[in-house]
C-alpha cells in the first residue's frame, strides 16, 4: 500500500478492525472519500467499532451486502511503517492482526471529538474596582507573558477563589477560552545542559552521534559497568536525533525508575518528555498518543508497550538495560521489546541503542557476529570503583535453621552502620516464606486453582499464590489433617529476612523495599528517595532494587542465597545469577566511598559463581556461547514453547498427543518437537498445562512451518493454544 492511495466515496477499501476476525473486511469509503491508514468507525453486526484502513477491498463478497465505513475519525492516519510494522511482528510472534492493532491503539477515546477545554488569559479591559486578590490574578497573567491558564491553575498560582476570576470574566478584564485538551509537550532544547564528558564517554558519545546523524537503521551495543555514564552517552544520541528533527523512545525496564529518569532529562533538555506506562492516566494516554503521531512529543520514555506507539519520524530507540526479562511480554501478545525495537527501527531507518552492564547474550553475540556495533565504556565515573566481591562459604557457618545472615555478613554490616553508611541485604522472594508446612502431618498449603504453593505474606496478613494471585487468610488448623496450631513457615521470604535483619541489628533503621509493598509507584518513589537522602541503615530487597536506582551511601552489598537462581532447568539460569549478582553488586560503592559484594553459597567452587567473583564477564559469555552452541539452542538455535491449557485435563492430552504425531510440517523444516509434557506448573487458575517444545535451526524458517503445523488442529471450546516464540520463560 502506498500513502498516496485515495478511495473516493463507495469504492471499496478493505478495514482491519481490533475485533478479532482473522480478516480484513469489504466496506465502502464514505462521503468525502478516505485514504489508506486512516482510521475509521464501521460497522460490524449491530456495534460500530475502530479501524484502520488497510488497502483496496477484495471484492469478493456481494457488493449489495456492503456497508460503509460510517466516518473517518480525526486523528493521524496509520504511515505505512506502522503498518509494515504490526504486519511483521505479527508474523513473528503469531499473533493475529487484530491484537496486533489493539497494541497499536491503545488509547481511549480515539473515536472521540477533539475535546475542548477552557482556558484563561489576560484580556483589554480594567476592573472598575481593584482588590488584592483582583490584583493578584492579573499579575499571574502579566508575569507568565500571555500565557493561558486552566481556571483551576490559575486560581491557585494567584491564591484566589475560582470565583474571583470568573469574576474578571464578566468584566473583560480576563479572556476565557476554547482550547483543545491534548495540547503539545513542551519543546526539549538538544543543548540546553549536559555535563563535561570523560574521554571515553565523549568519544562514544561522539561515535552515536555520527550514528544518529547518519540517518540509516543500525544497532549499538552500549556496554558499560553500572555508573559508568551510560545514560549521560544515550542522551547525547537522544540530544542529535532532536538537533535532526526526529523523535526520540527510550524505553526503561521498570516504572519505579522514571522520576528519576525524568529529572535527569529535564535537566538534560529543560523540559519534561512524554511518559508512556500503566500509571499515565487515561487522557494523558490519549494526548500521547495523538501528539506522537503529529509530532508534538518529541521524546517518550516508557514501557515497552510504547514501540507501538504511532511516531511520525522516529530517529532513535533506547532500549535501557536490554538485558531485563521485563522486556519480554508474558502474558497476551508475547513478544521481547528489544526484539521488536531492531525490527521498528530497522524499518523505519532508526538507529537502536542497547544499554546494558550485563547484556543478554543474544546481545553479545550479536554484537560479536558483527550485526551490531558494540561500544564500550570501562570504567565507572569519577572516583566510584567497582565493589570487591567475596564469597561466604555457607557450609562453614553453621546457622540454626531459622536464620539466613551469616556471622561474616553480620559483622560486615555492623561496620557499616557504625560509620553511617548503608548496606543492602538481597533476597530475590517476595514474601514471608515460600512454603507454609503443618508439622503434624506435613501438607503443604498449595492454591486451590494452581499447582502452585501459596506463599506467606506478613505484611498482607494473607497467604498468596503467586501464579494466579489469589489470596487466603492463613488459616488456624491444617486443611488437611485438621490440627490446629501447628502450621509452620519453612524458607526465607524478603519480609522474614526484615524480621531477622530488626532482631540482629536493634539500633539499625531496616526498610524493606518489594514490589508488592506499596500501594503505588508514587509510594514506591518516595520510599526510594527516603533511602538516597540516608534515610535507612539496612536495606532489606528483592529484584526491585537491582535495577538501576543510585544510594550514594550504599557501601555493602550481601546476597542472602547466591545459588537459588542456578537451581531449575532453565536453559538461562545461569546468565540470569551471573547478570542479577552482576546488577546487585553495582548497587554498592556508587560514590567515592569503596564498595563490597559478599555472596551467601554453599557452592562457591560452582563455575557461574567462580565467574561472577573473578568478574571475567568476558570469560563467561564465552563458555556460556560455547555451551548453547553445542546444544543449538538460543541463540543458536530457535525454539517454540507451545503451552495448551484447558479446564479439560484429558483434552489437553489428547491434543497435545495428537499434535506430536501430527508434526509433518515442523519435520519438513527439520526442526523437532517434544513432548507433550505437563508444564513445570501444571495447573494455573483451574486449567490444566501441557507443553510442547519446539526446536529448529537457526536459519530454519519456524514460523511458517509452525502455522502450518497448527492449522491442523481445532481444539475444543475449552482448550486454548499459546504459542511463544523465543521463550524466555519455561513454566
Ligand atoms: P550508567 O547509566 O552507566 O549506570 P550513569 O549515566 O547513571 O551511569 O552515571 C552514573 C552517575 O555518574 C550519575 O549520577 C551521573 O550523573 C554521573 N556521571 C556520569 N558521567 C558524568 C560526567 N561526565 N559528569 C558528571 N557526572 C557524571
Ligand atoms: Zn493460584
Amino acid at each position: 500500500m502506498t500513502q498516496a492511495e485515495f478511495y473516493h466515496e463507495g469504492e471499496l477499501v478493505g478495514v482491519l478492525t481490533t475485533q478479532p476476525l482473522d480478516r480484513v473486511l469489504d466496506y465502502k469509503a464514505p462521503e468525502g472519500g478516505c485514504r489508506a491508514g486512516a482510521f475509521v468507525e464501521v460497522p460490524l453486526g449491530p456495534r460500530k467499532v475502530l479501524g484502520v484502513v488497510w488497502g483496496p477491498g477484495k471484492g469478493d463478497y456481494d457488493r449489495s451486502k456492503i456497508r460503509s465505513v460510517i466516518r473517518v475519525l480525526d486523528v493521524a492516519p496509520m504511515r505505512e511503517e506502522m503498518q509494515i510494522f504490526l504486519t511483521k511482528a505479527g508474523d513473528y510472534t503469531l499473533t493475529p492482526m487484530s491484537a496486533m492493532l489493539r497494541l497499536a491503539t491503545r488509547a481511549p477515546g480515539l473515536s472521540d471529538p477533539p475535546s475542548m477545554q477552557k482556558v484563561y488569559r489576560l484580556g483589554g479591559a480594567e476592573p472598575d474596582r481593584m482588590t488584592d486578590a483582583r490584583t493578584r490574578v492579573l499579575e499571574v497573567l502579566r508575569d507568565y507573558g500571555g500565557l493561558a491558564f486552566t481556571l483551576s491553575e490559575l486560581a491557585e498560582t494567584a491564591g484566589v477563589t475560582t470565583s474571583v476570576v470568573k469574576g474578571l470574566v464578566k468584566l473583560g478584564a480576563v479572556l476565557e477560552e476554547d482550547r483543545p485538551r491534548d495540547t503539545p509537550f513542551q519543546r526539549l532544547d538538544p543543548d540546553y545542559g549536559g555535563k563535561e564528558l570523560t574521554e571515553d564517554q565523549a568519544e562514544a558519545a561522539g561515535v552515536l552521534r555520527a550514528s544518529v546523524r547518519s540517518g540509516s537503521y543500525g544497532t549499538t551495543l552500549l556496554r558499560g559497568v553500572t555508573g559508568s555514564g551510560k545514560t549521560e552517552v544515550y542522551l547525547e544520541a537522544v540530544a542529535e536525533c532532536l538537533r535532526a528533527g526526529r523523535q526520540a523512545l527510550v524505553l526503561l525496564p521498570e516504572i519505579a525508575l522514571t522520576a528519576e529518569f525524568l529529572t535527569r532529562v529535564e535537566a538534560r533538555f529543560g523540559a519534561k518528555p512524554a511518559e508512556w506506562h500503566s500509571g499515565v492516566t487515561m487522557t494523558e494516554r490519549r494526548r500521547i498518543w495523538k501528539m506522537v503521531g503529529e509530532g508534538g512529543a518529541q521524546m517518550v520514555i516508557g514501557a515497552r508497550s510504547a514501540l507501538f506507539l504511532p511516531f511520525q519520524n522516529l530517529g532513535l530507540i533506547v532500549v535501557d538495560e536490554e538485558h531485563d526479562t521485563s522486556y519480554k511480554q508474558e502474558d497476551g501478545v508475547l513478544y521481547n521489546a528489544r526484539d521488536m525495537a531492531v525490527l521498528r527501527a530497522s524499518i523505519c531507518g532508526a538507529r537502536v541503542v542497547l544499554a546494558s552492564a550485563t547484556p543478554s547474550l543474544e546481545s553479545w553475540t550479536n554484537a560479536e557476529a558483527g550485526k551490531y556495533d558494540k561500544l564500550t565504556l570501562t570504567s565507572r565515573y569519577g572516583e566510584a570503583v567497582l565493589p570487591e566481591m567475596r564469597a561466604i562459604d555457607m557450609r562453614g557457618e553453621q546457622l540454626p535453621s531459622d536464620r539466613w545472615i551469616s556471622g561474616a555478613l553480620q559483622r560486615e554490616v555492623n561496620a557499616r552502620v557504625e560509620k553511617g553508611e548503608q548496606a543492602l541485604l538481597f533476597i530475590n522472594r517476595r514474601g514471608y516464606a515460600p512454603i507454609t508446612i503443618c508439622r503434624a502431618c506435613g501438607h503443604q498449603i498449595g492454591c486451590d486453582h494452581c499447582d502452585a504453593r501459596m506463599v506467606e505474606h506478613r505484611f498482607l496478613k494473607r497467604l498468596v499464590c503467586h501464579q494466579c494471585g489469589e489470596t487466603k487468610p492463613m488459616p488456624e488448623t491444617c486443611p488437611s489433617c485438621g490440627v490446629e496450631g501447628r502450621l509452620a513457615p519453612v524458607g526465607p521470604g524478603v519480609e522474614r529476612l526484615a524480621e531477622e535483619a530488626t532482631a540482629l541489628f536493634p539500633e539499625a533503621r531496616v526498610v524493606t523495599l518489594s514490589s508488592d509493598m506499596f500501594g503505588s509507584a508514587r509510594a514506591l518513589k518516595a520510599q526510594i528517595k527516603a533511602i538516597a537522602d540516608g534515610g535507612a541503615d539496612i536495606i532489606i530487597g528483592t529484584q526491585l532494587v537491582a535495577k538501576g536506582h543510585n544510594f550514594p551511601l550504599l557501601t555493602l552489598v550481601g546476597v542472602i542465597d547466591a545459588d537459588l537462581g542456578l537451581q531449575g532447568s532453565d536453559l538461562r539460569a545461569a546468565e540470569r545469577t551471573f547478570q542479577l549478582m552482576r546488577q546487585v553488586a553495582g548497587r554498592a560503592g556508587r560514590s567515592e566511598r569503596k564498595g563490597l559484594a559478599l555472596l551467601q553459597t554453599y557452592q562457591p567452587e560452582h563455575p557461574v559463581i567462580r565467574a561472577i567473583l573473578a568478574g571475567d564477564e568476558e570469560g563467561f559469555w564465552q563458555a556460556e556461547a560455547d555451551e548453547r552452541r553445542h546444544a543449538s539452542v538460543p541463540p543458536f538455535g530457535r525454539m517454540a514453547g507451545i503451552v495448551l491449557s484447558s479446564t479439560d485435563v484429558q483434552e489437553v492430552f489428547d491434543l497435545g498427543n495428537d499434535m506430536a504425531r501430527r508434526d509433518g510440517p515442523l519435520r519438513q523444516i527439520g526442526a523437532q518437537v517434544f513432548g507433550p509434557a505437563p508444564a513445570p506448573i501444571a495447573r494455573i487458575r483451574g486449567r490444566h498445562r501441557v507443553r510442547l517444545l519446539v526446536k529448529a535451526d537457526k536459519g530454519a524458517p519456524l514460523q511458517a512451518a509452525l502455522a502450518r503445523w497448527l492449522a491442523q488442529f481445532r481444539p475444543g471450546p475449552q482448550t486454548r493454544i499459546s504459542v511463544d516464540i523465543d521463550p524466555q520463560t519455561f513454566y
